[in-house]
């Protein structure tokens, strides 16, 4: 048995599932909604004697590592340890290959973040940084959730400390903990305020050290980038934000760590930072995996607004619902929260991306001045003008209108003409769902079908032989089935099953899953007439190619005054037609 069988063999995937999502049994099998896109009425469906999940909303789907790997974020040769760890599987030496120096970096930075607690906890410097938290407004338990630290003034206490548990300086050096000054390896961090960043799964991936006086320089110091640290691909606080998350339907968006903190005191989770970092694309499509909707809770400051419409344009690219919180007098959300502002409620007021554009104009120009007026105006209408939808531009041109003195009319003529031209959000939907009925596609439900009904297969086996074969996948099912088909009475799954090609397996239980779903209320002769429209419509696109080929081909044989060819291929095009 392979690794992979051995861990899904110790896994039941309902309950597996049942844990994340909460399942209700429908037929044969369970029903929930899904944990991947949002919805009201269940379509994401775990099948127990596949053992294999689909989602009938958003087409994702697979086997218990496929879950995990959507869920938590993860490689398959991390997923695969996870579980492994959690069945008590001892994986082969092929599968652990790449993920031994992984596993490597994160114990020491797990071993350094324990460090650093101690040192925060129970030493005279330790004091002193815990005073400057608690200054900031933090408490205990708080400390304790996000694992802060204390790295000591002395240079060399990691050093000493992880050397003392056998690990050499090059290893530190590769997990960002100790560079090299000449030959003589030192502490990267040292009288410093240590907050630990995590990965999605809460396994200390880096540390940020921030001075306790603010005379130190830098004010902040981050780990290099390393195998398990690229900056643009970790989101600060995320696995404590998750759960709220997914629960919420919406992510919160801030800059700093400080605010991700602050917002889980005053109780609200559902907050994370790309600290360190403008916010990257990687970093929307993770949280895209725990919510749809996004709100953005910048600084309030020039580069705070820059970076709310960058990261507004690429949220927008994944279909996120965005909308931005409004902060008042508050630099940030750390110092509202400090400043005894309803934070919960601020979230809640949060207003679509062209109110706030609004409010951002508003406080940037005078509008009692005429020059000031113009001002926004002008900034304001390059942005109305990208608005797509007509009652949502009458609208805003309206509130600019009132705001500025103008006529409506007139702006309507000043957003009729392009102000700027740029490829805006909005209209990046057209592949959505788009062209489903590949030829590939059809390949596999016929495939699916005849696996389903083998009465089916007296049909499909026939024809698919004449097949020139789009989809890998439903080439291999074909192979399988003629290598032990004679009859539909003889046919058997499981023999099918075992020809294929292990790889292959996990693919073809979910899409017998698909049509059992679509089709269990279907009777065979329905289910000859879809496979007949199917295979009729593979012929089509086949009949089409072909005769695009030969209408190339005769242009060239006319071209090269080829008379017996051109003959040959006209005989063709007309046996065709
Ligand atoms: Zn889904």
């Amino acid at each position: 048995m392979s690794d992979v069988e051995e861990i899904k063999a110790k896994i039941d995937l309902v309950d597996f599932i049942g844990k994340y999502v909460p399942l209700k049994k429908a037929g044969t099998n369970y029903k929930g909604l899904c944990p991947f896109h949002v919805e009201k009425s269940p379509s994401f469906m775990v099948s127990p004697d596949k053992q294999i999940w689909h989602c009938f909303g958003c087409s994702r789907g697979g086997d218990v590592l496929k879950f995990v790997m959507e869920k938590e974020g993860l490689s398959f040769p991390e997923a695969l340890q996870l579980l492994a760890d959690m069945t008590g599987t001892t994986l082969s030496k092929v599968a652990t290959g790449g993920i031994d120096k992984r596993k490597n970096l994160l114990s020491i930075n797990e071993l350094a973040a324990k460090y650093y607690e101690k040192v925060l906890e129970a030493s005279a410097e330790g004091r002193k940084a815990q005073d400057y938290l608690v200054d900031r407004g933090l408490k205990i338990e708080t400390i304790k959730e996000f694992r802060i630290g204390c790295a000591p003034t002395n240079g060399r206490a990691v050093l000493e400390f992880l050397q003392k548990r056998g690990i050499g300086a090059p290893e530190m050096e590769a997990a960002g903990l100790v560079v090299m000054k000449g030959r003589y390896p030192k502490d990267k961090f040292f009288g410093r305020v240590m907050f630990p960043i995590c990965d999605s799964q809460g396994r200390v991936v880096a540390f940020t050290g921030r001075v306790l006086d603010d005379k130190g320089i830098p004010k902040y110091l981050n780990s290099p980038e390393t195998p398990i640290f690229k900056k643009g691909e970790i989101l600060y606080g995320l696995h404590l934000a998750k759960e709220s998350m997914q629960k919420l339907g919406y992510a919160v968006l801030v800059e700093g760590q400080m605010d991700v903190i602050s917002s889980h005191q005053a109780g609200v989770k559902n907050v994370v930072a790309a600290s360190g970092t403008a916010t990257t694309e990687a970093q929307i499509q993770m949280l895209r995996r725990y919510a749809d909707k996004l709100v953005l809770a910048l600084d309030a400051d020039n580069a705070g607004v820059e970076a709310t419409k960058r990261i507004f344009e690429i949220a927008s690219r994944f279909d996120m619902d965005i909308k931005v919180a409004l902060l008042g007098d508050a630099k940030d959300p750390d110092s509202l929260i400090k400043a005894g502002g309803n934070w919960q409620e601020v979230l809640d007021k949060a207003v679509p991306m062209m109110e706030y554009y609004f409010s951002v104009a508003i406080d940037k120009f005078d509008t009692k001045e005429l020059d000031g007026r113009k001002a926004l105006t002008k900034e304001l209408l390059a942005v109305i003008a990208e608005v797509n939808d007509p009652v949502e531009k009458d609208h805003y041109l309206k509130k600019l209108s009132s705001l500025v003195g103008v006529e409506v009319r007139a702006l309507y003529d000043a957003v009729a003409k392009p102000l700027i031209k740029k490829p805006f959000a909005g209209d990046k939907k057209e592949d959505k769902g788009g062209d489903k009925v590949s030829p590939g596609w059809l390949e596999e439900r016929i495939m699916a079908l005849g696996l389903f009904r083998p009465e089916l297969l007296e049909l499909i086996v026939p024809k698919a032989k004449t097949l020139k074969w789009a989809s890998g996948l439903a080439n291999t099912i074909y192979e399988a089935v003629v290598s032990c088909y004679t009859s539909p009475d003889l046919f058997n799954l499981e023999q099918v099953m075992n020809k294929l090609p292990d790889y292959e397996k996990t693919a073809v239980l979910e899409l017998l899953l698909v049509v059992e779903e679509s089709y269990q209320d279907a009777t065979t002769n329905e289910l000859a007439h879809e496979v007949q429209l199917y295979l009729g419509m593979l012929l089509a696109r086949s009949v089409a190619s072909k005769r695009q080929e030969l209408v190339l081909a005769i242009a060239e044989a006319e071209k090269a005054n080829d008379r017996d060819r051109l003959n040959q291929l006209m005989n063709q095009l007309s046996e065709l037609n």
